[in-house]
């Protein structure tokens, strides 16, 4: 079992950095990147294309290794983990929602809200899913399957399920890429409230400047290492 060290950042990354080797090509993904997130703090992760962000999210979420420092998250450091501590990981403290291709499509909303509780057994998954599908205001919809849902939607049923089991951080990535201003206004809003209320640590990879606003602070990157954080409100 892992412990929550009390007091520790929720995330921590210490001068990592991530080469990608493909043959004799490598790229630099990440050189020397730094970065503190405390507990029940939102963030916002900015910067042009090919940065680093998503590498970044992806360390973060335990997908990947650094190649070189430390990524630590609730003080637990990812590196001596193993795999099957670090997918435990995934499943139970870190929600992750995508820009796009978080359900499954042969599932219905409720049966993808409970897949990440599906180790639990089916009554306290369906009743975790549904509480999930609730606040965010879609319980509604659970009937429905993938393709019968707007983009908005199907957003936020992503969020229920990777809040399912109540984790205290949340990485997102681009999740407003691909809708519009209206709907990403209520995909941001719900992300803002759960930071609010319940005091869900977000990492938001983000294009979008009104998803940059709703942070508490915004951090640039630039060619693979962080240029500048700003607060932002
Ligand atoms: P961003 O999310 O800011 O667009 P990425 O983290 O996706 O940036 O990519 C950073 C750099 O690493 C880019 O040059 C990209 O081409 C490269 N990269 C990302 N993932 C891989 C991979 N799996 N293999 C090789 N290169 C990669």
């Amino acid at each position: 079992m892992t412990s929550i060290l009390a007091g520790a950042p929720a995330v921590e990354l210490e001068d990592v950095f991530k080469v990608y080797k493909e043959g004799p090509v490598e790229t630099v993904a990440l050189r020397g990147v730094s970065l503190k997130i405390a507990a029940g703090e939102y963030v916002a992760i900015c910067g042009p294309s090919g940065c680093g962000k998503s590498t970044l999210l992806n360390l973060v979420a335990g997908l990947a290794l650094p190649t070189a420092g430390r990524v630590r998250v609730a003080g637990q450091e990812i590196a001596g983990q193993s795999e099957a501590e670090r997918s435990e990981m995934r499943r139970r403290s870190v929600g992750v929602v995508f820009q796009s291709e978080n359900l499954f499509p042969r599932l219905t909303v409720l049966e993808n809200a409970q897949l990440p509780g599906r180790l639990l057994g089916s009554s306290e998954a369906r009743a975790l899913a549904m509480a999930a599908l609730e606040s965010v205001g879609v319980a509604g919809l659970s009937g429905r399957y993938p393709a019968q849902l707007s983009g908005g939607e199907r957003q936020r049923v992503a969020i229920a399920s990777a809040i399912a089991l109540s984790p205290a951080l949340l990485l997102a990535d681009e999740v407003t890429g691909e809708l519009d201003t209206r709907s990403g206004q209520v995909v941001l809003d719900l992300l803002s409230r759960l930071n609010r209320d319940r005091g869900l640590t977000i990492v938001a990879v983000t294009h979008n400047p009104a998803a940059a606003d709703s942070a508490d602070r915004v951090v640039n990157m630039l060619d693979g290492a962080i240029r500048e954080t700003e607060l932002a409100r």
